[in-house]
């Protein structure tokens, strides 16, 4: 055993490329995020050798109240005087408090809650809720979308290179263009059984969700029978700048799904929330889905402080003023680097930059790493930089991220334009013809 810090470091690494995933670890050292977290806090987060860093990657933002956040912390620490995951088969207090609360907070008539672990079993179950309850099959969902990695949710995602090797997947699923509400009233026949749609695109690469989209979609739906599921793992929680991204255009789906940041950044939960008259769907089988540490007692505990703290707070108050601040400062990048940096796009802290080539993504990635910012491009399209920092990140911290992005478009300028030699792109990652993001 050793306290050193680097060997610590250099141990980590090792290990992880040896027995867990060493081509990702490849694909974080072509963008500069050779990271192993130590100390974790607020908006910031530091590598274990000390190196600090803002953190604008948040696990897509599962940490919108903070990281290690105390309250949480402390909630956590008070329940596990008394409680442990609980089991799953009975019902709790935790577990009823918490669907009394999202029952209260999700719009519309959205009722009922069935918790799980994380956002694509969320998604699953939502699909298995509109093929049960309308005895139908298809399912649209959008290009570019990502809706998660289990089985019914792959089986919509928007991208080829994360379905195709696993192929046949389920059948049943149909892919049109985002904000196209003609491809999707086209693409809509009497098999459909539900529309699934992130309402801003994150892994897509931050594409909004327009409200008159949104709006169609929902008259669309009513119109022709077909359930609306918005996927809001990610833009949930305050992110966009109000508590549910669907807000906006003051519309609400008939299921929604949530995890992400419902879990305080400290402890994994999700749910799906859906209106009453498709609860009868389980009447016939109420176990018709189970999920063992779904909604754990702790779980719930976690959740009702990380959303005490969300309202207490006005979270999505802080998403909007910081996105202000953070759109002031894009502007002037545009002005300062219109060669590489095409335009923004994004709603209060869930905010993605698009540049001129796919290179960029990387390239950005690891000169905001030695810059101080943590950042990481999109899953879906790696020309775009997401930006999803904490929610209480501060004026002074966004002033900082805004002066480490001037501060890496000139060095990427500079490098291609050869006033200063690139010397340290991984000549491995180099040679591939996409970058990739796991
Ligand atoms: N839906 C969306 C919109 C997501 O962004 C993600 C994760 N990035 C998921 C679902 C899947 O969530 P999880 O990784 O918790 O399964």
């Amino acid at each position: 055993m050793t306290d050193d810090p680097a060997t610590i470091k250099a141990q980590a690494l090792a290990d992880y490329a040896t027995y867990s995933n060493p081509m990702k670890l490849r694909t974080l050292r072509h963008a500069g995020l050779e990271i192993i977290e130590g100390r974790r806090e607020g908006a910031r987060t530091w590598d274990v050798t000390g190196a600090e860093y803002i953190d604008c990657i948040t696990s897509a933002g599962s940490m919108n109240v903070g990281r290690r956040n105390p309250e949480v912390i402390a909630a956590l620490k008070d329940a596990l005087d008394r409680y442990d995951v609980g089991v799953f088969l009975l019902g709790s207090k935790p577990k009823a408090d918490l669907a009394r609360k999202l029952a209260a907070i999700t719009p519309g008539n959205l009722k009922l809650t069935m918790f799980g672990v994380g956002g694509g079993e969320a998604n699953d179950f939502a699909i298995k809720l509109a093929r049960g309850c309308t005895r139908k099959t298809g399912i649209i969902t959008t290009v570019n979308c990502y809706h998660g990695h289990t089985g019914l949710a792959l089986s919509g995602i928007g991208r080829d290179a994360y379905r195709r090797p696993f192929d046949p997947l389920v059948p049943g699923f149909k892919l049109v263009p985002f904000n196209d509400l003609d491809a999707m009233a086209a693409a809509i026949t009497d098999d459909t059984a539900a529309i699934m749609i992130e309402p801003i695109q994150g892994e897509g690469g931050i594409h909004v969700g327009t409200d008159d989209y949104l709006r169609g979609l929902r008259h669309l739906c009513d119109e022709r029978g077909v359930l609306l599921i918005f996927d809001e793992v990610q833009t949930g929680w305050c992110r966009t700048g109000r508590m549910f991204a669907c807000e906006y255009a003051g519309v609400a789906p008939d299921i929604m799904t949530l995890a992400k940041s419902m879990g305080g950044g400290i402890y994994p939960i999700s749910a799906t929330v859906y209106t009453e008259e498709l609860g009868e769907f389980l009447i016939a089988n109420p176990f018709i889905h189970l999920s063992t540490f779904g909604g754990s007692d702790l779980g719930c505990v976690v959740a009702l402080k990380a959303i005490e703290i969300m309202e207490r707070e006005r979270l999505w108050e802080a998403a909007l003023a910081r996105g202000v601040q953070f759109r002031a400062g894009f502007d002037r990048l545009l002005g300062r680097h219109g060669e590489i940096l095409r335009e923004y796009r994004g709603r209060g802290l869930m905010m993605g930059l698009q540049f001129t080539s796919s290179s960029h993504g990387p390239r950005m990635a690891q000169q905001l790493a030695r810059n101080g910012v943590m950042a990481m491009y999109s899953g879906n399209e790696p020309s775009v930089m997401r930006l999803m920092p904490s929610l209480v990140i501060s004026e002074a911290q966004v002033d900082t991220v805004l002066q480490a992005l001037d501060r890496s478009m000139q060095a990427i300028k500079e490098q291609d334009s050869g006033t200063v030699v690139a010397v340290d792109e991984a000549p491995a990652a180099k040679k591939r013809r996409r970058p990739q993001r796991t």
